[in-house]
């Protein structure tokens, strides 16, 4: 990825009567390294005359969050020292800009991480997620692991009444799942997702609310693919054990009929592809940490393979088709969220997520 300009918010006053503290706690990325420093008296952000102010009240810790914790190649080539982290949340508004007309201070909020420019070839034709120049809440810009984030209003999703706090932070990665099984298209499909991580196992559970036959995962974890298992996927796979790719060409025609690739690594996307049938569909969304040979001819091309980039969530229908499934009552996300913390014991919460003991962990924010 590409560095990407800081956009912060230009000073405006807001329309709204709220006053906000001058200053708030935030974790900021303080160096060029590892961790992340609470500060308790960083400035609240100044709200334009198009965004709103949201007091966060939840967040969730994502894998991305962890890479600029890491402070991998990736976060060391993207992430401006200095920034406000975070971008999984919900909160309240309790400030809108003097532009704003479709929101107002109270309402239970999570928003979109995607900022797009709203101009350009894929903005202004449906595919805002791949706009160019897009800047991303919490990578590019001050995000959420804050008592107060701002976003533009064009960002702002209300959360349902029905869908509590904890589910209504991880709404973002939830998104990544339901956009991968979607854009796949799964119902009385068999199959199989390669990695089941927090998405991976979001997926299991998103695949069997729309509507998939049998669901098949691998992966290297046993807790995980226990759990999987309880989620409703029939065969739970060792990646490490030979012979699975052939146990599950027998108990299919010759594979599965949909690969949803999780994972990004190089030997489980090789893996799904042997176990995927001709003609098959594979949505990826496991990014492989560097480019890696992969045999297109047999994988692809012989197999006439179709074969789909799944980039963030579709803005908004992956957002409409979500909040349908939620409502539905068959999404089981209980499970999936294994810690919520006070956002004090952060470097707990990140430390779960490194050893594996914690699959998704919410910070509580008030
Ligand atoms: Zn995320």
């Amino acid at each position: 990825m590409t560095a990407a300009p800081t956009r912060n918010p230009v000073a405006v006053s807001a329309s709204s009567a709220f006053k906000a503290p001058a200053t708030m706690r935030a974790l900021f990325k303080h160096h060029a390294g590892t961790e992340l420093k609470l500060d308790t008296a960083r400035k609240v952000p100044t709200v334009g005359p198009r965004d709103v102010l949201i007091k966060v009240k939840k967040a969730g810790i994502c894998g991305t969050d962890r890479h600029i914790w890491e402070w991998d190649a990736w976060a060391a080539g993207r992430i401006p020292v200095g920034i406000t982290t975070g971008h999984e949340f919900v909160g309240h508004i309790v400030a809108v800009g003097s532009a704003v007309t479709r929101y107002q201070p109270g309402m239970r909020v999570s928003a979109e991480g995607h900022i797009s420019p709203g101009t350009g070839f894929n903005a202004r034709t449906g595919a805002a997620h791949i706009a160019d120049e897009m800047v991303i809440l919490g990578v590019d810009r001050d995000g959420c692991f804050a008592d107060f984030v701002c976003v533009p209003e064009d960002n702002v999703w209300p959360v349902h009444e029905s869908i509590p706090d904890h589910v209504a932070a991880v709404l973002d990665p939830l998104g990544n799942a339901v956009h991968t099984v979607m854009e796949a298209g799964v119902s009385a499909q068999n199959v199989l997702i390669t990695g089941v991580g927090i998405i991976g196992l979001m997926a299991v559970t998103v695949a069997r609310a729309a509507g998939a036959s049998r669901i098949f995962v691998c992966d290297i974890d046993p807790k995980r693919l226990a759990l999987a298992r309880k989620l409703g996927a029939v065969e739970a796979y060792d990646a490490r054990e030979k012979g699975w790719v052939e146990h599950l060409r027998k108990q299919t025609h010759n594979g599965a009929d949909v690969l949803l690739e999780m994972s990004g690594a190089p030997s489980a996307i090789d893996a799904g592809f042997n176990a995927l049938r001709p003609g098959g569909t594979a949505a990826l969304l496991g990014i492989p940490s560097k480019p890696y040979p992969f045999d297109l001819t047999n994988h692809v091309i012989f197999k006439g393979a179709k074969v789909l980039g799944i980039n963030g969530r579709k803005m908004f229908q992956t957002w409409y088709q979500m909040e349908a499934l939620l409502l539905s009552g068959r999404l089981e996300l209980e499970d999936i969220i294994t810690h919520q913390l006070p956002m004090e014991r952060f470097a707990e919460g990140f430390k779960l997520m490194q050893t594996g003991e914690g699959i998704k962990i919410v910070l509580n924010m008030e």
